[in-house]
């Protein structure tokens, strides 16, 4: 019998086996997949980092983690003891040739053991200054030269500026083909944010109207509550247009705003993706500070509760200039959405968890109602909630009960809780998953890193040049500085927050 492409043998080596993204993302998902039998019989999972574990200490210690971390709640000991058994160590610096070596015979041994020629993930789950040596070490050790076999998943940040990104694109390219490597944005593996392309492509309803003609504008939001929490030290050196608009809310325009796909294909939508992204208009830097708001907050009030303001988080510089909020707007030249504008905005510290993108429709063409009946009228609106409620909502008119007519908003709501009852997979689920069938569909390609970096560079080069001495500029529990509201105000536009 065949197996299915699913249950073919393969091994995960995962780099960054001690650390929290690991504990907290990786092991929960695998754990999930193999509880819901996604995974073969003959499948590993090889940690790779410096800490020192043996086997047993190294399963022990993923024990503790995924009863913390793991949605479905705590292990049971039947299913924990069957899936930690895939489950080995090996104990190096990504530069330690012994390391490699090691490695190269434990999955000769594999192999040798199933028979068979399994296929390799290698999850680089480091931090960034390491996918260097990694993808090279792996090249040097012969790991990287099965395209049919050999994958690599590569975790954010994918480079800090355009020329890192492409010096990292060009090393990478030159040790695997692009089809091996997969580039993560977990985002993308959100049910919800997939759910994009379903609504869009898989109803007749809204592509018809789903154009310049028809909508006024679009707001994309993702907000946190949260501070920098332990995170100080790594996103001091980012800040919010790297670590979030780059990846995960220009993914989320491209899905709004690409066309319609010929197929499923991963790289046809891939294509269509990254021609949004080649479409947006260039933003020229002696406007940056007409298209773009930055802000970081200072202390405040959230949940009731006294929180610190970003310089005093730990970690973090008490000079800082890196913002931990922004918002901006964009602009995609092409026939669909010619003077539609793009809103973007996300910051830490903001007075809710709420991912949404808010398509706004124009007013009816002519108001046939008396002014007296349309006094809370609205135009037509639909909302995409990511999290923390994945849904949809459609507003649209209503005649209220009574007597007379008076016309005002009401919503048709779908949420995931209600429509299925069951939990939602998490995003590194399909994102492993999709990986290891290789399917690169929600995966970034090479040139779409580099287009979506393309478009920072102006921003990041006038926000370089000039020291924002007003920060920090929002307290903490609100929406961020006042410029981000003036941004909308100045097109008659104000931010939606439903
Ligand atoms: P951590 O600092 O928690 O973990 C880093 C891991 O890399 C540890 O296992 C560490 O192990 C290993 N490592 C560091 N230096 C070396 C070295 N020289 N040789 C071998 N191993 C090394 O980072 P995170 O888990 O938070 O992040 C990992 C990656 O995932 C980063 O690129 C991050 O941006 C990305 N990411 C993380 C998210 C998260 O929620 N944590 C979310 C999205 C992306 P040891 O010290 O034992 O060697």
């Amino acid at each position: 019998m065949t197996l299915p492409s699913h249950l073919k043998p393969m091994v995960i080596v995962i780099f960054g086996a001690s650390g929290d993204l690991t504990e907290r993302k990786i092991v929960p998902a695998l754990y999930n997949l193999f509880v819901d039998k996604w995974l073969s019989e003959c499948f590993a999972v090889i940690g790779f980092a410096r800490t020192h574990f043996t086997e047993t200490s190294f399963r022990q210690h993923l024990r503790k983690k995924v009863d913390r971390f793991s949605l479905r709640g705590k292990t049971n000991d039947r299913d924990w003891h069957d899936f930690a058994s895939h489950f080995s160590y090996i104990s190096g610096h990504y530069d330690d040739s012994a390391a490699y070596t090691a490695l190269v015979n434990h999955l000769s041994k594999l192999d040798k053991t199933w028979h068979t020629y399994a296929n390799h993930t290698f999850y680089l789950a480091t931090p960034p200054e390491g996918f260097e040596a990694i993808a090279k070490n792996l090249g040097k050790a012969g790991l990287s030269h099965d395209p049919q076999r050999t994958r690599i998943i590569i975790e954010k940040p994918f480079g800090r500026d355009l020329v890192s990104a492409h010096g990292l694109n060009q090393i990478l390219s030159s040790l695997f083909q692009e089809s091996q490597i997969y580039r993560i944005d977990h985002y993308l593996g959100k049910e919800t944010v997939q759910n994009i392309l379903a609504f869009r492509f898989a109803n007749a309803l809204f592509e018809p109207i789903w154009d310049r003609r028809y909508i006024d504008h679009i707001q994309i939001t993702v907000a946190e509550e949260v501070g920098v929490e332990h995170r100080g030290g790594y996103y001091d050196q980012s800040g919010a247009l790297r670590d979030m608009i780059q990846n995960h809310l220009l993914q989320i325009l491209c899905l709004i705003a690409m066309e319609p796909p010929v197929s499923f294909n991963d790289n046809e939508i891939r294509n269509k993706k990254v021609d949004v992204l080649h479409a947006i208009r260039p933003i020229p830097k002696d406007q940056v500070h007409r298209f773009t708001v930055r802000g970081q907050y200072g202390a405040g009030c959230l949940q009731g509760l006294r929180v610190l303001g970003y310089r005093e988080e730990t970690g973090v510089d008490p000079d800082s200039i890196t913002e931990t909020f922004v918002a901006l707007k964009l602009l995609v030249d092409n026939w669909r959405w010619q003077d539609v504008p793009f809103y973007l905005r996300t910051g830490k510290r903001l007075p809710a968890k709420v991912s949404e993108v808010s398509i706004q429709f124009r007013p009816v063409p002519h108001q046939s109602f008396p002014s007296t009946s349309v006094k809370d009228w609205q135009a037509n609106r639909i909302v995409i909630h990511i999290q923390p409620e994945e849904g949809i909502n459609l507003r649209f008119q209503i005649k209220q009960p009574g007597l007379i007519m008076l016309v005002r908003p009401a919503d048709m709501r779908f949420t995931y809780r209600e429509a299925f009852r069951k939990p939602i997979h998490e995003a590194y689920e399909t994102l492993l998953l999709d990986a290891m069938l290789g399917d690169a569909t929600l995966f970034m390609r090479d040139d779409q890193v580099e287009a979506a970096w393309s478009i920072l560079v102006p921003i990041l080069e006038v926000w370089e040049s000039i020291v924002p001495d007003h920060f920090p500029n929002y307290e903490a529990g609100t929406w961020g500085p006042e410029e981000a509201k003036q941004l909308l105000e100045r097109d008659g536009r104000h931010w939606i927050t439903t």
